[in-house]
């Protein structure tokens, strides 16, 4: 009966993740439904129920059937192998939030090579280490990231052997951290054998850490971290203020460098920014290399676009890759997320991808989450606090009546944005990055002469509220 719950846990999760978590238990009876398995100690009986009770809970549907039950029995003292039979289990009621496929327990293909998609979306869930979309090959180089890239392909291809260690990269919320550290990660799963490769969001790691002091198994949890050639640890700014976990991060970390383990971190900010950080294990991020992660330019933005669309399998007219790349500056997850109702919406509604649903969608994404106004707010204001139209503003017009109130909405798109100047120009007809400069600098000029330019001001501000 273990044996096919093994067979069906194999096909779910990586074989690294497979060897380190299920080869070390030992079936040791089944009465009735009940299946009892000997694990080697506390720490690792919880880490199976963190990390895989869904997966044996599908495991037991194959092996037994659904009123299967799993029982643990915890090795307690290694020195005789004495065990006291700690019961217990993973029954349906122990995991809220567990689903059962409706076609599992008859579905011929499990336990078959089968690669399909259902597969690959359990193998994301269960194994909460590292997730197999995270590739070199799907992350985009730009100016924003190379050095982090480089220096991130160049410790996955050999790891713990290069300078970069302990490898320190850091930057704003959604600009690719996390792809990048677990890209390194799937790397070297995928290109090494023996290697133990293991992510942990800093997160993770506090709460685990707090667990085992708990449940007295602070050894166990050292001795695992200990043991590993590769710790991937995301979010290190989460350990601020946090003394305990960081003694012991500190510890795991000097044990593991001085194997020459491969460490990697990521952080929202850099090192030097980092308070409530002790200056000890500061000092040691600075031993390997930093590289920050910059907002992606225009031209990294237009190649990450088309790379998620190419994902999805779908095709959009260039002109709409330019609007949203125009649009879109924040972070690479804003990005991705613009293309994803982009998508949404066009299937809900029917309609082509076109500008003017990139433009709809932008702005009910903006509204709902109650941020800066867009640029084609600022349009549509100042045409109707003027009376001209939308058009008279991008037209080449240079009447009076038109250049002013195009003046004035540089400015406010300046002022309300954070859209680069070549944006800017683009969302105007597509004039060039200096136009919208002398734009900007002529309403100064006319602020300082006439006091109507500073209340005109206002008065449109008072609108975006
Ligand atoms: P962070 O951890 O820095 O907050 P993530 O790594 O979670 O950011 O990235 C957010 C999203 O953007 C993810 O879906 C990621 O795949 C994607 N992403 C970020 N940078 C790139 C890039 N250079 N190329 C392709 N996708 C990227
Ligand atoms: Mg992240």
């Amino acid at each position: 009966i273990w044996d096919a719950c093994l067979r069906v846990i194999q096909q779910h999760i990586p074989e690294q993740s497979f060897k380190t978590w299920f080869e070390p238990i030992r079936p040791l009876k089944l009465y009735g439904k009940v299946l009892t398995i000997q694990v080697p100690s506390q720490f690792f009986y919880e880490w199976l129920e963190d990390n895989y009770v869904n997966l044996l809970r599908k495991a037991l549907d194959y092996a037994i059937g659904r009123d299967g039950l799993l029982e643990y029995s915890i090795i307690v003292d290694k020195g005789n192998e004495k065990h006291q039979p700690l019961t217990m289990n993973v029954s349906t009621q122990k995991s809220p939030n567990f689903t059962k496929p409706d076609n599992f327990a008859t579905d011929p293909r499990l336990g078959t090579n089968n690669k399909d998609k259902d597969k690959d979306q359990d193998s994301m869930n269960l194994d909460t280490y590292l997730n197999p979309n995270y590739s070199f090959d799907n992350f985009i180089e730009g100016d924003c990231n190379r050095l982090a890239r480089s220096a991130g392909f160049a410790v996955a291809q050999r790891p713990g052997l290069t300078s970069f260690n302990p490898l320190m990269m850091y930057g704003g919320v959604g600009l690719g951290k996390t792809h990048l550290v677990q890209a390194i990660g799937n790397y070297i799963m995928n290109h090494f054998d023996n290697k133990l490769v293991l992510y942990v969001s800093s997160e993770k790691f506090t709460n685990q850490f707090i667990n085992s002091i708990r449940n007295n198994t602070l050894q166990d949890f050292t001795d695992f971290y200990m043991k590993v050639d590769v710790l991937a640890i995301d979010d290190v700014q989460f350990l601020s203020g946090k003394e305990k976990t960081q003694d012991t991060f500190f510890h795991i970390f000097n044990h593991l460098h001085q194997l020459g383990k491969q460490i990697i971190m990521t952080s929202d900010r850099p090192p030097r920014e980092l308070q409530g950080l002790q200056d000890r294990l500061l000092s040691r991020f600075k031993w390997g290399l930093t590289a920050d992660l910059q907002t992606p330019d225009f031209e990294t933005r237009i190649a990450i676009i088309q790379k998620k669309i190419q994902s999805e399998g779908i095709s959009i007219d260039y002109d709409v890759i330019e609007y949203i790349a125009h649009s879109v500056n924040s972070n690479v997850r804003e990005l991705e997320g613009v293309i994803v109702s982009l998508m949404a919406q066009a299937s809900l509604t029917r309609r082509e991808i076109d500008v003017e649903l990139a433009k709809n969608t932008l702005r009910n994404i903006v509204m709902n989450e109650d941020k800066e106004v867009t640029i084609d707010t600022i349009q549509e204001i100042i045409a109707d606090f003027f009376q001209i139209t939308i058009a008279d503003l991008k037209s080449k017009s240079r009447k009076k009546e038109v250049v002013y109130p195009r003046q004035l909405a540089m400015y406010l798109a300046k002022e309300y944005t954070d859209l680069p100047l070549k944006s800017i120009g683009y969302h105007f007809g597509g004039r060039d990055h200096s136009t919208v400069i002398h734009s900007i600098q002529s309403v100064n000029l006319l602020m300082d002469e006439t006091p109507d330019v500073e209340e005109t001001l206002q008065k449109l501000r008072s609108y975006f509220k």
